[in-house]
C-alpha cells in the first residue's frame, strides 16, 4: 500500500510542560516531505495511556502513516507501548529477540540489567520490533486498519537512524530531491536581490531563503527524482550568485567545513576568546575528529589574562583599550605562536549589556585572523542582545577565517571598517 500522507505524534509530559521542544515534528515533517509524503497533522500528547490509545484509535482511521516517539522508556511514566496495546486491544508479549539485544546491551557495558528494564521487550501481540543499535528501546511497528503505526524512541541520536530505516522501506522512491544552500555574513535582501529571478513564484523550482541563528538558507526542492539534475543547476547558480558567503550545504557548518578545509591542507588553527567566552572553541570542537586541525585555545576574558596568556602588550590594553584592533591583532598573533598553529583566530568585543561607550557602543566586536602573510582585524557592529552579539561574533570568526584560507578579501555583513 502505498503512502501519501502522515500523522506525527510527539509523546512526553517534558513537552507539554514546555521544558522540551518539540523538535521531532520538525525533523519527521522534513523526512517525509523529502520522500513526497504530505504531514496532515502534528499532536502533542502526555504521557497517558488513555488519550495516546485514544489519538492513535482517532488518527488511524484517516492516515496512512503514524509516527509516534517518546515514551519507550524502561520507567513506569513512558507508556507509549502500553497505549499501542490498548489502542490495537491486544495483549503484551515479550519479544525474544528484543530481550535478547538488552541483555547483549548490558553485558557489553558490564552492567546488570535493571528488573524493570524488561518492559523494553514488550510488544503488542502483532506488532514488530524494530531494532535499535544505538540505544535499549526498541521500536514499535504494528498495522491498524490500513495504517501503518511506528513508535520510535525519544532520544534524537536514537529516533532519527531508526525512522531514516523505517522510510526507506516503506518509501523507498520517488525521493523528492532537495538541496539547503547555508550562507553566512551576507544580508538576507542583499542576498536575495541576487537571486531575485529564481525566487520568482512562476518559475518551476522556485528557490525559498529563509535567515536563522544568522544563517541564511536558499531552499530548492523538486517534484520528483527527474528534478535531480535541475536541482543541482539551480544550486550551482545560487552557490555563484552568493559567493563566497556560501560555506555549505544541508547539514554543514561554519565549523565543520572550516574543519574540513583546515584539514585537507594540513593546515591548524588556535582561537583566543573575549566576548565569546569559548564559544568559537565549543563550535569547532563539536565537529568530530577537531583535534587534526584545532589544537586548542584561550579564553581571556581580563586584561591580565590577555597579557600573561597571549602576551598582549600592556601598553597596548592602556592605549587603545581591550576591545580594539591592535589588541585584538595581538591576541590572534599570540594563540598563533603559543599553540604553534598556522592560524590563529581572536575575538574582542563588548557584548552588552553594559560596557558600550560613544567610540564602542554595545555590539562592537573586533575580529582578527592571523597566520604567516600577517594579520587581517576587522571591527564589526552586531546589532542584538547579548547572546545575538555572541553568536554573531563567534560564526563571523568562523567565516572570516574560512575567507581566508581561500584567499578571499570580501567585506562581511556587519563590518564597520576598512580593513586594515
Ligand atoms: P522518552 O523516550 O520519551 O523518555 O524520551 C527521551 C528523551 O528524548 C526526552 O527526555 C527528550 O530529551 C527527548 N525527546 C523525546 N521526545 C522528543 C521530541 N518530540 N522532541 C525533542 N526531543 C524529544
Ligand atoms: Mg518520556
Amino acid at each position: 500500500m502505498t503512502i501519501s500522507n502522515a500523522v506525527t505524534i510527539s509523546v512526553g509530559d517534558e513537552l507539554l510542560a514546555g521544558e522540551t521542544l518539540d523538535t521531532h515534528g520538525r525533523t519527521i515533517s522534513t523526512a517525509l516531505a523529502a520522500r513526497g509524503c504530505r504531514v496532515l497533522q502534528h499532536r502533542v500528547l502526555g504521557d497517558d495511556v488513555a488519550d495516546i490509545a485514544a489519538a492513535i484509535v482517532a488518527v488511524t482511521a484517516f492516515a496512512d502513516l503514524v509516527v509516534i516517539t517518546g515514551g519507550l522508556g524502561p520507567t513506569l511514566d513512558d507508556v507509549s507501548r502500553e497505549s499501542l496495546a490498548k489502542a490495537m486491544n491486544e495483549p503484551l508479549v515479550l519479544d525474544v529477540a528484543a530481550e535478547a539485544h538488552l541483555a547483549t546491551w548490558y553485558a557489553g557495558r558490564g552492567r546488570v540489567m535493571p528488573a524493570g528494564n524488561i518492559r523494553q521487550a514488550m510488544r503488542p501481540e502483532s506488532a514488530t520490533c524494530l531494532e535499535n543499535p544505538h540505544g535499549t528501546a526498541p521500536g514499535l511497528q504494528a498495522r491498524i486498519g490500513r495504517a501503518l503505526v511506528v513508535i520510535l524512541p525519544g532520544p534524537p541520536s536514537e529516533m532519527r537512524p531508526m525512522l531514516e530505516g523505517v522510510l526507506e522501506v516503506e518509501l523507498p522512491d520517488a525521493p523528492r530531491p532537495a538541496i539547503v544552500i547555508r550562507a553566512f555574513g551576507i544580508g538576507e535582501s542583499d542576498a536575495a536581490e541576487r537571486i531575485e529571478s529564481l525566487m520568482r513564484r512562476d518559475v518551476s523550482f522556485p528557490v525559498s531563503t529563509t535567515v536563522s541563528q544568522s544563517l541564511l538558507s536558499a531552499r530548492l526542492r523538486g517534484n520528483g527524482p527527474d528534478d535531480r539534475d535541475s536541482i543541482e543547476l539551480l544550486a550551482a547558480q545560487v552557490e555563484q550568485a552568493w559567493h563566497p558567503f556560501v560555506f555549505g550545504r544541508d547539514e554543514d557548518t561554519l565549523a565543520s567545513v572550516l574543519g574540513g578545509e583546515l584539514a585537507k591542507c594540513g593546515r591548524t588553527l588556535a582561537t583566543a576568546e573575549s566576548c565569546t567566552g569559548g564559544m568559537v572553541g565549543a563550535m569547532l570542537t563539536e565537529v568530530p575528529g577537531s583535534s587534526q586541525w584545532y589544537p586548542g585555545g584561550w579564553v581571556t576574558y581580563e586584561n591580565n589574562r590577555k597579557i600573561e596568556d597571549l602576551g598582549v602588550g600592556a601598553k597596548l590594553i592602556e592605549l587603545d583599550g581591550a576591545v580594539s584592533e591592535s589588541v585584538v591583532a595581538a591576541m590572534a598573533n599570540g594563540a598563533r605562536h603559543r599553540a604553534g598553529a598556522d592560524y590563529g583566530v581572536a575575538i574582542s568585543g563588548v557584548a552588552g549589556p553594559g560596557g558600550g561607550s560613544v567610540d564602542k557602543p554595545v555590539g562592537t566586536v573586533w575580529v582578527a585572523v592571523a597566520d604567516d602573510a600577517g594579520i587581517d582585524a576587522r571591527c564589526f557592529r552586531f546589532s542584538g542582545g547579548r547572546s545575538v552579539v555572541r553568536d554573531r561574533a563567534a560564526k563571523t570568526a568562523l567565516q572570516l577565517t574560512r575567507l581566508r584560507l581561500r584567499g578571499d578579501e570580501s567585506d562581511l555583513l556587519w563590518q564597520r571598517d576598512a580593513r586594515s
